[in-house]
Order: C-alpha cells, then sequence, then structure tokens
C-alpha cells in the first residue's frame, strides 16, 4: 500500500469504519451465525439472547511498519499518525464497550502490526498488507467475536483511495459487508455507528465530511 505523507485537515479526525456483524470468512468460508429476522409489521425487534457476553473485536488499523496516515506540523514533521489514533480510540472503545457488560478482543494493544513480519499468509502469492488483513481476520475468527469494528482515519483532502483508506474525497464513510446472509443487519449496524460518529463529530463543533455508508466491495 502506497502511503503518502500528507497534511491532514483540521477536521482530520474524522472516522472511518467498518462494521461487520458476526465472523468474517477465512479464505473462501462462510460462516453461518446465527440470524435474527426482521421484526413483523407493527412487532418490536426480536432481542438476542446471549449465553455470555457479546463479544466485539476492536481492530486499530495499521500498525507497526504501516502508519496509515500522516500528519505534519508547520514544520514538516510528522507529528501524529493515523496508526496511533486508531489505537488510542480502540483503547477508549474496550473501556466503554466492557463497562456495558461486553468482552473485547483487540487486534492489537500496542504499535505492532499483528502480521509483522509480514509472510504470504494468504496464500495469494503475494506479500503485501492484505497478509496482515489475513492475520486479523483469522485471529478474529478463532476468538469467535460477534461483531467486528475496524477503525481507521480518513483525511479530508485526500483524494487517492488507497493513501487515505478513503473511497475517495476523505471525510467520514462506514463501510459494511453486503455479501453475508446477514447484510442488514451489518447495514442497520452501520448505520447506527455512522449516525453516532457524525453526532460525535457535531458536538465537538465541527461538521462532518458525510461520505455516507458504503458497501465494502472495493
Ligand atoms: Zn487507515
Amino acid at each position: 500500500m502506497r502511503q503518502r505523507v500528507r497534511r491532514w485537515a483540521t477536521l482530520s479526525l474524522a472516522l472511518g469504519l467498518m462494521a461487520l456483524v458476526g465472523r468474517m470468512a477465512p479464505k473462501g468460508t462462510w460462516p453461518q451465525p446465527a440470524v435474527l429476522g426482521e421484526p413483523a409489521p407493527g412487532q418490536p425487534a426480536p432481542t438476542p439472547s446471549f449465553a455470555r457476553p457479546p463479544l466485539v473485536a476492536v481492530d486499530p488499523g495499521h500498525g507497526g511498519s504501516d502508519v496509515g496516515g500522516k500528519h505534519m506540523n508547520a514544520q514538516g514533521v510528522v507529528d501524529l499518525t493515523e496508526s496511533q489514533v486508531n489505537l488510542q480510540v480502540a483503547l477508549l472503545l474496550r473501556e466503554r464497550l466492557e463497562a456495558r457488560g461486553c468482552d473485547v478482543y483487540l487486534t492489537r494493544s500496542g504499535d505492532a502490526m499483528p502480521g509483522e513480519p509480514l509472510q504470504d499468509w494468504n496464500g495469494d502469492g503475494e506479500v503485501n498488507v492484505r497478509d496482515d488483513l489475513q492475520v486479523r481476520i483469522d485471529r478474529i475468527n478463532d476468538q469467535g467475536a460477534d461483531l467486528l469494528l475496524s477503525l481507521h482515519q480518513n483525511a479530508l483532502d485526500d483524494v487517492d483511495p488507497i493513501a487515505s483508506c478513503s473511497s475517495g474525497g476523505g471525510g467520514t464513510t462506514t463501510y459494511y459487508c453486503a455479501d453475508r446472509p446477514f447484510a442488514a443487519q451489518n447495514l442497520r449496524l452501520a448505520n447506527l455507528v455512522h449516525q453516532r460518529v457524525l453526532a460525535a463529530i457535531r458536538r465537538f463543533g465541527y461538521e462532518p465530511a458525510d461520505q455516507g455508508v458504503i458497501d465494502d466491495h472495493l
């Protein structure tokens, strides 16, 4: 993944979140978690019953040699990286989720990239950032997570979707997986997360660059 030094706009803390319910699929398999049906007209939404606390996987993007987006000070020196911000947000989110009775699995709790030293973990014949993503996915599945939130920060003035982790244009985006049998639940969660992130940015006095909720089929 190309990483360019970019100056983040003042509103650089726009969140890009990938919200996926249920287990992500390792290498072409498709686990089938229990799916709640849509409520009948006029009926309340079904309430999930958990035999154990729900396990939420929180994935702070980047880490180690892959710092993600970068902020430079007036002297042109990098003084903040996306990997640092992702981790700080993830640690705060873990606190809040645990306070609400959830169990939390972090794909990283320090600076190290989970997949480093990189190898061809996904068996596609190449060694790149996708191998790190595969390591994260495999570990999340091994944990049996019920839900995954992957945290990234999109730069507002970016137009390069690879360098900025955004779909183009930067700003606040929430991705979800539309390919799974529980896609409707994924979309519902993504919409809930997205609205809360937008509201949080506004509470700090900023108007978010709302890029909407997007199918993650990049
Ligand atoms: Zn990122």
